[in-house]
């Protein structure tokens, strides 16, 4: 007996250490790729002249509202020629084609048989909420410079995008630069209210003649400083997708009548259950493909522990799940999200409803569809009382390869531009003018060279939208190195 206690306990010890010094193996492995083979750029630039550019870009009124009434058409065409008169290079250089409002340029790349690549942003801006003007440091159109700050609505979304291209490009074209594959440049107008008229319209005449490029590159995330959960250094995040969306009725029904004798269950407090049993089951996610790519390149940047932890999935997999679920951020990235935003009931305080509706928008993760989102809350909530109406939404998008050259031309970019930086395939939450041009491209990217950072979040549609000089002539280097490297062969 004793000899048999002091054998499962040298057994039991000599698990727990292989146990132990496979975890520390496996995290003392799990190291960012080496830098050793990039070499950083040193890109000289008229920081003044570049930030110039981007505040006079600003000043134009180029707004898009929901409807076409109030658009102001005339800010358009002359932002138009402004482009033409500010980058004679460009039009000299390139061929323009002006597809409704939206500017498509071509670079002719000297080797046919390569695929032409596509560099994309929008000019268009969303409206300044009326009556938070008073909160901006600086008039939202004023596009003034103080400090090293260039203020005003586009200063992220997206008309440092634009500039930012339209600099680069001129810089290369200065420099003598001759691309090998095509690049195609496009500038949008009207992404904020679905890019039909632009981007939508560009991508139907690519089609028309022909192009199938092989990759895209258009506004999404960015390079994150501080954004990123426990991780302290910088993170390009290129996006390799975007979420889609549905919107579901959740209607509950019942006799109706006096609320003097109420039945046992009503309408809405069937409803209220229906939501409940909604909120305590979310859509099944998790780990897995992108995300893992994600988590896996991320945290390779990470403390010990963090480290630690992502290294050893095989063991730590169900603990991670459940972290990362419980922040709205990062359970955003593993699942198709329940957001329950409308209700109505009855009429009048003494009428029990005949019916109760709750709207419920769920965005939808690339592992599933519109359809299995119907299907799978119909499953859930459906009753004798209780019926699921879809008023519409739009798929996910495809999943872009992050192992293919584009994505890696991206990704040394960053790298020789921003450093030993980390660099990993996002998941974009918000829509974008790639639900168009992804259909002409194998591959469509989502990312802006720029550094953001939390304090820079509330700029996006909201107030006090700003870039720094630096930052922004950052990110034209950042654009001169994607347009370099992504248009070799
Ligand atoms: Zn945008």
């Amino acid at each position: 007996m004793k000899k048999f206690i002091r054998n499962t306990a040298v057994a039991l010890i000599t698990a727990t250490v292989a146990i132990a010094a496979i975890i520390v193996i496996k995290t003392l492995n799990h190291t960012p790729p080496p830098f050793s083979d990039v070499a950083e750029v040193n890109i000289q630039l008229d920081e003044a002249k570049l930030a110039a550019n981007l505040a006079a870009a600003i000043r134009f009124k180029t707004v898009s509202y929901q409807t076409s009434k109030g658009k102001q058409n005339k800010e358009f065409s002359d932002f138009i020629a402004w482009v033409a008169t500010t980058y004679p290079q460009v039009n000299e250089a390139l061929q323009l084609e002006l597809v409704n409002q939206s500017m498509l340029y071509k670079w002719q790349g000297s080797d046919d048989a390569l695929k032409p690549i596509l560099i994309t942003g929008h000019y268009d801006v969303v409206p300044v909420i009326p009556g938070s003007e008073a909160k901006w440091q600086q008039p939202p159109f004023s596009g003034n410079i103080v400090d090293g700050v260039i203020w005003g609505r586009g200063a992220l979304d997206d008309k440092s995008g634009v500039v930012g291209i339209l600099q680069a490009v001129t810089y290369l074209l200065e420099q003598g630069f001759q691309p090998q594959r095509t690049v195609y440049l496009s500038f949008g107008h009207d992404e904020e209210i679905g890019g039909r008229n632009g981007a939508g319209a560009i991508t139907a005449l690519l089609k028309e003649q022909g192009v199938q490029l092989a990759w895209s590159l258009d506004e999404g995330s960015f390079v994150f400083d501080g954004i990123f959960p426990g991780l302290d250094a910088l993170m390009a995040s290129i996006n390799v997708a975007e979420k889609g969306s549905i919107t579901l009725d959740i209607v509950a029904t019942a006799p109706g009548g006096h609320s003097s004798m109420p039945p046992q269950n009503n309408a809405v407090s069937d409803l209220a259950k229906a939501i409940t049993k909604l909120q305590d089951n979310p859509v099944p996610g998790g780990l897995g493909g992108l995300s893992t790519e994600m988590f896996d390149n991320v945290s390779r940047y990470m403390p010990f522990t963090m480290r630690g932890l992502f290294a050893n999935q095989w063991l730590f997999g169900p603990v991670i799940d459940r972290q990362l679920s419980a922040s709205a951020t990062t359970n955003a990235m593993l699942r198709t999200t329940t957001a329950p935003t409308m209700l109505s009931g009855s009429v009048k305080t003494n009428v029990l409803p005949i019916e109760a509706i709750a709207t419920v928008n769920f965005r939808i993760h690339p592992r599933d569809n519109m359809q299995s989102i119907e299907d799978y809350v119909t499953q859930l909530v459906a009753s004798d009382t209780i019926s699921v109406r879809a008023r519409g939404g739009i798929n996910a998008s495809a999943v872009s390869d992050w192992n293919a050259k584009g994505y890696e031309d991206i990704a040394r970019s960053m790298r020789e531009v921003y450093g030993d930086i980390a660099v990993a395939p996002g998941l974009m939450i918000a829509g974008s003018d790639s639900k168009h041009y992804g259909q002409v491209a194998d591959n469509a990217y989502r990312f802006n060279p720029f550094v953001l950072a939390s304090e820079d979040l509330t700029g996006f549609h909201g107030t006090n939208e700003k870039i720094t000089v630096a930052n922004f002539a950052q990110g034209v280097r950042g654009y001169i190195q994607i347009i370099r490297n992504g248009s070799e062969q």
